[in-house]
C-alpha cells in the first residue's frame, strides 16, 4: 500500500501530509546530527555492556531479600560505565523521578545541613520533597534549610548572586538540566559544567547533583561527565527507552550511591538487597534502545516546533536552536487550540487511540489539565504524550515518540486536529 493513501486511512489530509513531507526534507540534515549523536551513545552503551560482560543470566529472575541478585548488581554498573560515574542505583523500587531526587537529597543531607538551587524555583513536585510548600516528611521537617538563587532575566546563572548564596552550611546543591514546564532554557552539559566548575571554585567540598530528567542522551556528554557527582532520572522518561515498566537511577560518586542505597532499604542493608523481580531484560533492552528512542523524540520536537512556527505560534526552543531536552513548547493561544492538537496526539497513539481526552481538575494544578497518553505504561513520557495546562498562554508541552515515524503521525494529526476545529484555515495550510 503507497504511504499516502495509509496516511489518508489513518485521517491525514492530502494537504496536511505534502505539508509535512515538504518540512521532513527541509530537516533531514538536522535529522542527521541527531543520528550522529544517537550513534555515538548507542556505541557508549554497547560498550559498557560489553565490558561488564552482560549474559542472558543477568535477565535471570531474583526474589526475595535480593542477596547477589547479579543481573541488578551488573545493570548497575552498565549505568555506572555509561554515565562514566564509580557507581550507580537503579531499581524498580525507585518509583518515579521524583522519588530518585528525593532519595538522593535525603540520603546526603542531615540536619543542619543546606540544601542550594543556584537555577531558580525546582521542578513543581520537588516543592514538596524540599518544603517550599509545606509538607509531611519533607527535607525541612528533618532540620534541613533550602535556599535559591533566581535566574537573570535571559533565564542564564547570576554567579555574583550564587556566590554569595554559598555558605558554610551549603552541602549539597541542585541544578535542574531541563526547563521542564517552566519557560526558562534548558541547560547544556557545558554550561552546567560552567556553573559545577563555579560552585567548585567556592566551596570544593559541596556535592553537585544533576536533575538529569529529559536530558539522558540528548548530547553525547552527560553533566557527570562535567563534575557531576550525582544525576539523577526516571526510567520511565529516557533512561528507559520506552520498555521499563517503571523505576529510577542514581549515578555518582561511590560513597553517595552507597548513602542512597542506606536510605532506599535501610541502615546496614544497603544495595545489599531489593529484588529486581523479573524487570531486569525490560532494563536493560530499553536502557540499550533509549539513545536511539531519544532520537527519535527529538526529531519529533523538531518537526513540531517547525511546523508550529512557520504557521505563526510560538515555539520554545525555536526551530533551530540546539537541544539539551526532549519537551516541546507551542503556545496555541486559546482553550480550543490546546484541547485539538492534544486530541490529534492521542488520536495517532498505539494504545487508547479511540479515547477522546478533555480537560479535567487535576490533584496538584492550579487550572483544569488536558493529557494526551496512548502509553503502554502508565505516565511514561517517553512516549508520545502531550499536557496543556488550560490557562494562558495556552501552551501545549509536548514530548516523546518511541519511532519517529509514530512522533511525526502524532504531530500531523494533532495539525488535522486543528484543521479540522476550524482553528486553521486550507489557506494557511498551503503556506507552509
Ligand atoms: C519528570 C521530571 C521530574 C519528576 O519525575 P516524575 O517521574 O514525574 O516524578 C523531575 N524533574 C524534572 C525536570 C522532570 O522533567
Amino acid at each position: 500500500m503507497e504511504k499516502q493513501n495509509m496516511a489518508a486511512i489513518l485521517g491525514i489530509s492530502e494537504p496536511v501530509f505534502q505539508a509535512g513531507e515538504r518540512l521532513e526534507q527541509e530537516l533531514l540534515p538536522r535529522f542527521l546530527e541527531f543520528d550522529k549523536t544517537a550513534e555515538q551513545n548507542q556505541w557508549k552503551v554497547l560498550y559498557a555492556m560489553q565490558k561488564n560482560r552482560v549474559s542472558e543470566s543477568c535477565f535471570q529472575y531474583a526474589t526475595g531479600y535480593g542477596y547477589n541478585d547479579d543481573g541488578r548488581d551488573t545493570l548497575e554498573r552498565v549505568y555506572a560505565d555509561t554515565f562514566h560515574t564509580e557507581a550507580a542505583l537503579v531499581r524498580p523500587q525507585i518509583t518515579c523521578g521524583t522519588h530518585s531526587l528525593a532519595l538522593a537529597l535525603s540520603a546526603n543531607l542531615r540536619p543542619g545541613d543546606e540544601l542550594l538551587s543556584p537555577v531558580g524555583k525546582p521542578y513543581d513536585t520537588l516543592e514538596e520533597v524540599i518544603g517550599i510548600r509545606p509538607s509531611k516528611g519533607s527535607l525541612a521537617e528533618y532540620g534541613i534549610t533550602y535556599r535559591q538563587v533566581e535566574l537573570k532575566p535571559d533565564g542564564f546563572f547570576d554567579y555574583p548572586a550564587i556566590a554569595q548564596a554559598i555558605r558554610e552550611e551549603t552541602k549539597l546543591v541542585t541544578i535542574q538540566r531541563s526547563k521542564g514546564y517552566q519557560t526558562r532554557p534548558s541547560y547544556s552539559v557545558a554550561q552546567i559544567g560552567e556553573l559545577i566548575a563555579f560552585i567548585k571554585k567556592i566551596k570544593p567540598d559541596v556535592i553537585c547533583m544533576v536533575d538529569n530528567c529529559y536530558g539522558e542522551f540528548v548530547e553525547t556528554l552527560e553533566p557527570s561527565d562535567v563534575g557531576a557527582d550525582m544525576v539523577v532520572g526516571s526510567l520511565i522518561k529516557n533512561p528507559g527507552g520506552g520498555l521499563a515498566p517503571a523505576g529510577g537511577y542514581i549515578a555518582g560518586k561511590k560513597e553517595l550511591i552507597e548513602n542512597c542505597g542506606y536510605r532506599l532499604t535501610s541502615p546496614g542493608l544497603g544495595l545489599e538487597v531489593g529484588a529486581s523481580l523479573g524487570v531486569m531484560q525490560s532494563f536493560y533492552q530499553g536502557f540499550f534502545l533509549a539513545p536511539v528512542v531519544v532520537c527519535s523524540a527529538l526529531k519529533g520536537a523538531v518537526f513540531a516546533a517547525n511546523l508550529y512556527e512557520r504557521l505563526g505560534y510560538p515555539v520554545i526552543p525555536n526551530g533551530r536552536e540546539s537541544r539539551h531536552d526532549i519537551i516541546q513548547a507551542v503556545e496555541l493561544g486559546t482553550p480550543e487550540g490546546v484541547i485539538a492538537f492534544c486530541q490529534g496526539i492521542q488520536s495517532a497513539a498505539p494504545v487508547d487511540s479511540f479515547v477522546t481526552p478533555v480537560p479535567w481538575a487535576m490533584p496538584g494544578y492550579d487550572s483544569d489539565v488536558i493529557m494526551a497518553a496512548g502509553a503502554f505504561v502508565q505516565g511514561s513520557s517517553i512516549e508520545l504524550s502531550a499536557d496543556g495546562p488550560i490557562k494562558p498562554p495556552y501552551a501545549v508541552y509536548f514530548q516523546g515518540g518511541l519511532t519517529w515515524p509514530s512522533a511525526k503521525l502524532g504531530i500531523l494529526k494533532s495539525l488535522e486536529s486543528l484543521v479540522n476545529a476550524g482553528i486553521i484555515t486550507p489557506e494557511k495550510l498551503k503556506e507552509l
